[in-house]
């Protein structure tokens, strides 16, 4: 069990320095250390969430579950973009956002009933468009 840590800033990758809505880095886990299932029962994170909640009290962190994903520059701006869209996880706010930023929504989309949906690790899902 590797040990949670806090990202230095020295070590984040360069872009990320210019967004103020980043609050701190948590790497390995979940700032909120396990208390964050139940804060967050539905969430199944894989790789990374955003406390994008104003009213919560680590708004503006991200969590990586590993620390090298620091250097996944699209993960990054995904959950960079649900900080600054702030209050919008499930909506094409967040999505207008991420691509303002350079992210891409591509590798978060899925089919599933004839229906293109990006889903997210922190359980939102948008509906993009029909197939048919
Ligand atoms: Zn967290
Ligand atoms: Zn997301």
């Amino acid at each position: 069990m590797v040990e949670g840590k806090i990202m230095p800033k020295r070590e984040y990758p360069e872009y990320l320095k210019w967004f103020p809505q980043i609050k701190g880095i948590f790497a390995n886990g979940c700032i909120y250390g396990e208390d964050y299932r139940k804060l967050y029962p539905k969430m199944t994170w894989q790789a990374a969430h955003a406390h994008s909640s104003p009213d919560e009290k680590r708004a503006g962190w991200i969590c990586l579950r590993r620390e090298g994903l620091i250097h996944n520059r699209f993960l990054l701006l995904h959950e960079v973009a649900h900080l600054i869209a702030a209050g919008h996880n499930n909506d094409y706010v967040w999505a207008y956002h991420l691509l303002s930023i350079g992210g891409t929504l591509d590798e978060f989309i899925i089919e599933r009933n004839s229906l293109r949906i990006i889903l997210c690790e922190d359980m939102h899902e948008l509906v993009l468009s029909s197939m048919a």
